[in-house]
């Protein structure tokens, strides 16, 4: 049962007739893990704790440089140097005290990071490298959990979810090819607003598997250009030749 502050802290939610109490109850029990505390992870942790998912577990092990201020918008100048998943945790009590935060601020090894996945209701990948999105979609695989991805480099941005149920498509269906050589934003520069942009859109899909609402972007591959403002989505098949998920 809600008390008063969280019927009025979640009013404006509740209110959607579609989400009601029930969708808020959901949203309070559930635990949701973030890989990654930069550009995506964020505004992720940020709306998600805003709105009142009940457990985050964020993990990243980076400290905050000056370059990162520019569109991780948890961290502020006084925080240089900190770790970002503390920042970003400090920021996540001032808007909402009443979270859980798993904070972790090192490296999960393979088997750590299972353990994680096993604990967690939805995973969401805010992490910037092949090889960390690879593990991320095997364990969603391996364990049945969901997976919201985004990505977001220069002017353009993509979401998906993978894994949603047994005949979704995973993101090895997608990316099985491509090699560590691909960009990240390190090497290739975006524009600040773009992760807000598609952090935002994650947090949404998150809410919305959580409280069972509208329609994921399951089997569906949502692509933003910034540039031109176009936003379409592209249908995914699920690879039968896919090594991981077969
Ligand atoms: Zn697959």
């Amino acid at each position: 049962m809600m008390n008063d502050d969280q019927l009025l802290r979640y009013s404006r939610q509740i209110m959607l007739p579609q989400f009601d109490i029930a969708g808020q109850d959901k949203l309070l029990a559930a635990n949701v893990l973030i890989i990654g505390a930069g550009g995506l992870g964020c505004p992720v942790a940020m709306y998600l704790g805003a709105a009142g998912v009940g457990s985050l577990t964020i993990v990243d092990d980076d400290q905050i440089d000056l370059s990162n201020l520019q569109r991780q918008i948890a961290h502020t100048t006084r925080d240089l140097g900190k770790e970002k998943v503390i920042s970003l945790t400090e920021t996540i009590h001032l808007i909402n005290p009443d979270i859980h935060i798993n904070a972790i601020t090192t490296r999960l090894d393979e088997e750590a990071l299972a353990t994680q996945v096993q604990l967690a209701d939805v995973l969401v990948d805010c992490t910037d490298n092949f090889p960390s999105r690879s593990l991320l979609n095997t364990l969603s695989v391996r364990y049945g959990k969901p997976l919201v991805s985004g990505a977001a480099i220069g002017f353009n941005g993509q979401v998906s979810v993978f894994n949603l149920t047994a005949d979704s498509p995973c993101y090895a269906c997608l990316y099985s090819d491509i090699d560590e050589q691909q960009l990240s934003c390190s090497e290739s520069g975006v524009l600040a607003p773009l992760t807000g942009v598609i952090g935002s859109l994650q947090a949404t899909e998150v809410i919305k598997i959580i409280s069972g609402i509208g329609q994921p972007l399951s089997g569906r591959l949502l692509a933003y250009d910034g540039l031109t403002m176009d936003m379409h989505t592209l249908n995914l098949t699920k690879d039968p030749e896919c090594d991981v998920c077969n």
